[in-house]
Formats: structure tokens, sequence, C-alpha cells
């Protein structure tokens, strides 16, 4: 079994390499950054090797084979105590007009990538006695949405995964969960944010007045590594302002 290191807040950090997808910008960069300070050791991968910290890793985690060798030479390092699932794209079309290759990329990063990283990252985390896996999905995984068809579904899939591995790998002591964001500003819809459309759709819609910030889901996923909190596994943790529950 893994030693322990690392105090603070009274909460014990685990000795052990985090994966984190997406690490180069963005939510990513945030999680990496947040996981380095309370003194995880990182490994960071994004398509060009990018990671705002530890260690970076150059994989397109649409490519399965990529994916594969990335986590077996994190693995050759040391021991792998988790996993964030968080590389993902966005893209909208309107559904009459969208494309069986246009969905089927989407799936590809967003849901297929997630699927390989867990698979891959599976036996180091049984090997290191059980684990943490983080995906991040979206509160998009319950709403309607125009032309974010392929998007949220997506993300509901996400959820899904993430019930059904926290059930399987239960016996194996790893835990899976699902942090949904809301509108978090990144490059992903930083200038969508700037319209004036949105900007007062923002104030109407989410009660706290604010699309939320990476380093605000990046401090979650942190505790959530940090806390340790063994009973809690399989659920999707919303961190939106309320915006998705809001019906005023
Ligand atoms: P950004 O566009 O800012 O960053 C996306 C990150 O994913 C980058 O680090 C990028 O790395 C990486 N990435 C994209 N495609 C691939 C790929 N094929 N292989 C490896 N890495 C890839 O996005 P956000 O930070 O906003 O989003 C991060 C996650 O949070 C996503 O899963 C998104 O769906 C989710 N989310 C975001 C919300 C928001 O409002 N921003 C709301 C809810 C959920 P690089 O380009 O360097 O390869």
């Amino acid at each position: 079994m893994p030693v322990t290191l690392d105090r603070r807040d009274g909460c014990v950090m685990r000795e052990g390499t985090i994966i984190v997808t997406g690490a180069s910008r963005g939510i990513g960069a945030a999680i990496a950054r947040d996981l380095d300070q309370r003194g995880c050791k990182v490994a960071g991968l994004s398509r060009g090797g990018t990671t705002a910290a530890g260690t970076g890793y150059a994989c397109d985690m649409a490519d399965e084979a990529a994916v594969r060798d990335a986590v077996a030479r994190i693995a050759a390092a040391g021991p792998i105590i988790g996993l964030v699932n968080n590389a993902g794209v966005y893209s909208e079309t309107r559904s009459a007009e969208l494309t069986v290759a246009a969905f089927e990329q989407m799936m590809r990063v967003n849901v297929t990538a997630v699927l390989v990283g867990c698979r891959e990252a599976y036996p180091h985390l049984v090997q290191a006695g059980g684990g943490l896996i983080v995906n991040i999905g979206s509160f998009y995984d319950r709403l309607g949405v125009s032309r974010a068809l392929a998007y949220s579904a997506t993300k509901a899939a996400v959820g899904a995964m993430t019930r059904c591995l926290a059930v399987e790998w239960a016996r194996d002591n790893i835990r899976v969960l699902d942090v949904a964001p809301g509108y978090i500003e990144t490059d992903m819809n930083r200038e969508a944010l700037k319209q004036d459309f949105m900007q007062a759709y923002i104030k109407r819609r989410i009660p706290l007045r604010r699309p939320g910030s990476a380093e605000e889901v990046a401090r979650l996923v942190g505790m959530l590594f940090e806390a340790d909190i063994g009973f809690l596994t399989g659920e999707t943790i919303y961190l939106d302002g309320a915006h998705g529950i809001n019906h005023q």
C-alpha cells in the first residue's frame, strides 16, 4: 500500500501521480496547478505536451494507442493514484444539420477518451491499492439546449459511465466522480461570454449573476483528492452557481 504525505488543513494527500488530461489550458490547467500546490505529483496531458504544472506528456486523447502509451510511460515513472478526465471539445450545430462525422468526433474526445483513460489507468490504480477518478462533465448533461445535442449527449454519457465504473470498481477501492460545471470562463467560450446578449442572459439566468472560474472548479477537484471521502462515489456534483436548478 502507498504511504501518505503532505498534510494540509488536516487532510492527507497520498503519494503517487495524478494524471490530468487537457492540462495545457482552461479548467485542466487550473486543476494541474491546484493539485501541484497541494503537493501532488501531476502528469499533464495535452496534444502538444504542454502542462500548467507537473510533467507534460504529448497525447491526443482521440488516439487510443497514444493514450495507452502515455499512461504506460507515466506508470513506468511511479505509482498512479488518480486520473482527471478533463480534455473536451465543444461546438454547436443545428440538430437538423448535424452530421454523423461531427457527432462521432465529439463522442470520440468527450466520451471514448474517458473510457480509454479509465481503462488504461485501471490496472495501475489497482496496483496502488485504489484511487480516485474525476471526470469533468457538464450541467448540460440534464438540460435541453438548442444546437448542443452532441455536446449534451456526450456529457450525459460521462455521468452514466461515472455511475457504472463506480459500481464496478468499488471492490477495487477505486472511486469515480463526475464534476459537472456550469458556465466557466475559458478559451472554450470567452468570446461568446463577452457578447451583450450573453451578459444579459448571465445576469438573468445564473442566480450568482456571473460565470464561474477555472480555479473554482480546480479547488473542488483538488479538495476531492485531498479530503479523500471514502464513501463518496458515482455522483455527479454540479458547480454552476445554481444555474441548472433555477426556475425563476
Ligand atoms: P478549453 O478549450 O479551455 O481547454 C480544453 C483542453 O482540452 C485543452 O487543454 C486542450 O489541450 C485539451 N484537449 C482538447 N482536445 C484534446 C485532445 N484531442 N487530446 C488531448 N487534449 C485535448 O476547455 P475548458 O477548460 O473550458 O474545458 C475543459 C473541460 O470542462 C471540458 O471537458 C469541457 O467540456 C468541460 N466544461 C467546460 C465548461 C466551460 O464553460 N468552460 C462548462 C462545463 C464543462 P490542447 O489543445 O493543448 O491539446
